[in-house]
């Protein structure tokens, strides 16, 4: 590609907007032109709004752009958005219709009926949903697409490559979470420390509603839902980055657990074929040792964007059970969308829709 894409981060200095900096950074195909978050930080240099909390530095490209208000226009070719949600969805829908393609982290507009929720090795064809979602909505350039929830992703990529050799007819899954997924600075120290917090607002809800569009077949312009039950509990846990979730399924077909443990360690799809530049080599990585995965050991796996999944064995109240880890910034956040915005280059989506 000779000229790169122009991208703009809404909610740029937050725990996922810097994640998108440090992401795009030397990115072969987009570079940062624009930066937004709220009035806090509008019209400051990105240096002076942003408290960088990653590792190494804040990139040089983005320290003297001025952070803006999340609202067109702005200077760029199409946005990242990682907004919170309540402000996500107006600023989402209006940078649609001003013609900008919105490649989003917030859970505001997942479940809309026309909206692709994309994971780009399960389920690649719902971008076409993209075409309903211009008709429906009188969209000419611009469009919404979004990435799953934090944790519903890991356990989707860990559950899709069963689903399509044997299908999944039940789920059970226990979440322990990383502390980043609240944001900055999200819990209290004195709360997190020596402790576990048994819930997170609207999370098990997502996690059982986005399983099932993920893994539904797009027919018609429309997707057609998995039918498969889940259950999902959620605890935040102490730990900085990765969410673990201990996976419990009924399978549809027999299965032996080497059959079980080849399926998902065989796992490629799409991106792999088509090489994406964030796409991992192993989307989904068996590890063997009794005790593993770990988050410190296991979230880093490809670059973060590989989910981890190890104590593979048979269930006595299901057929079997696992636990899978993903890195909840990277996989479960910037990664996923920049991964998502890959694919839709690579599909001819981002090409039709440059501004300048
Ligand atoms: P965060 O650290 O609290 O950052 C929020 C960002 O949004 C900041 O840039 C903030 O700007 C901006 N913002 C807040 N209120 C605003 C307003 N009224 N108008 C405009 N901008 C506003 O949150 P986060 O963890 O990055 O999460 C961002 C989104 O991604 C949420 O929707 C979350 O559910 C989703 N998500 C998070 C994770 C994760 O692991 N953390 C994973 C998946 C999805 P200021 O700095 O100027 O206040």
């Amino acid at each position: 590609m000779s000229e790169k894409f122009r991208v703009g981060i809404l909610g740029a200095t937050g725990v996922v907007g810097q994640r998108f900096v440090q992401l795009l950074e030397n990115h072969p195909q987009f570079q940062v032109s624009a930066l937004a978050a709220s009035d806090r930080s509008q019209g400051k240099g990105y240096a002076e709004a942003c408290v960088w909390r990653l590792p190494g530095e804040m990139p040089d490209s983005v320290k003297r752009i001025v952070v803006q208000p999340p609202s067109p226009p702005l200077d760029c070719d199409f946005v990242f958005s990682s907004l919170p949600g309540d402000v996500a969805k107006d600023a989402e829908e209006k940078f649609a219709r001003c013609g900008y393609p919105v490649i989003s982290n917030s859970s505001s507009h997942r479940m809309g009926s026309d909206v692709p929720l994309l994971i780009p090795e399960v389920n690649p064809e719902h971008v076409g949903m993209i075409d309903a979602q211009r008709s429906n909505r009188g969209y000419d350039r611009g469009f919404i697409v979004t990435n799953p929830n934090c944790s519903a992703i890991v356990i989707v990529l860990a559950l899709a490559p069963l689903h399509t050799r044997f299908g999944v007819s039940s789920c059970v899954v226990t979440t322990m979470q990383a502390l980043s997924g609240a944001g900055y600075p999200g819990i209290a120290s004195l709360d997190a420390t020596d402790n576990l917090i048994p819930f997170i607002g609207g999370e098990e809800e997502k996690i059982e509603a986005e399983t099932l569009k993920l893994l539904g077949r797009f027919q018609g312009g429309a997707i057609d839902e998995a039918t498969i039950k889940v259950s999902a509990q959620c605890n935040r846990v102490n730990v900085s980055d990765g969410h673990t979730a201990s996976i419990r399924v009924k399978l549809s077909q027999p299965a032996s657990l080497d059959q079980v443990r080849e399926a998902l360690a065989s796992f490629t799809s799409l991106p792999q074929e088509l090489k994406l530049h964030s796409a991992p080599l192993r989307p989904v990585i068996v590890r063997d040792e009794a005790d593993r995965p770990q988050p410190r050991l296991d979230r880093d796996a490809e670059n973060g964007m590989g989910v981890t999944v190890g104590r593979i064995t048979s269930d006595n109240v299901l057929d079997y059970r696992f636990v899978a880890l993903g890195h909840n910034t990277i996989r479960g956040a910037a990664g996923a969308a920049i991964l998502n915005a890959e694919l839709l280059v690579a599909r001819g989506y981002l090409s039709q829709n440059r501004l300048r």
